[in-house]
């Protein structure tokens, strides 16, 4: 089995369609909006961030972070949380993601404490994070085949921790402060 013919084509959902997604027309090269219109059915078409929700879970003044189990950043430090489906809420799409990483039922608290914009992964995707305290309402941690393991951290170790991502190192702080306040 060889894979050495396979032409690796750099693409993530940020770039402009090349081709229009409902009918398969090659697309002519975007507008400074990055919106391009389809010359056969006149639609417009736009990328985007995707949209993502995290979790801050705080028990006796000390936040819950997870290890990751698998690429990308296997190893290093996230929360619960992950991409909203289409037309998901976000509140919705946490509950269902920590029910998920975590085995537990759990409910948002208040509003969203940070929202960030980053990377995710080789291609270079645009996410759109946005984090929310977390309250678990029932059941025992049971970490999914995704997570490694969690820890419970405190105030004074967050500069030290290996986060993956730098906004959840800032969600993480911004918890715990609103938590402490
Ligand atoms: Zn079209």
């Amino acid at each position: 089995m060889t894979h050495g013919s396979r032409k690796r084509i750099s693409f993530s959902p940020t770039e402009p369609f090349r081709f229009c997604p409902a009918d398969g027309t090659k697309l002519s090269e975007p507008r400074p909006s990055g919106g391009v219109t389809c010359p056969l059915c006149d639609r417009s078409w736009y990328r985007g961030s995707a949209p993502a929700v995290g979790a801050v879970i705080v028990e006796d003044g000390k936040a819950l972070v997870t290890i990751r189990a698998r690429e990308p950043e296997k190893g290093r430090l996230d929360l619960p949380g992950g991409f909203l489906e289409v037309g998901e809420h976000p509140a919705d799409g946490l509950v269902r993601e920590v029910k998920e990483e975590l085995g537990v039922e759990a409910e948002v608290v208040g509003d969203s404490v940070l929202q960030a914009t980053h990377t995710y992964g080789e291609g270079g995707d645009w996410v759109l994070a946005i984090g929310f305290r977390v309250k678990i309402l029932g059941g025992e941690i049971r970490p999914a085949d995704d997570v490694a393991g969690v820890r419970w951290v405190s105030v004074g170790e967050i500069d030290d921790l290996d986060f993956a991502w730098a906004h959840d190192r800032a969600l993480v702080r911004a918890a715990l402060e609103r938590e402490n306040s």
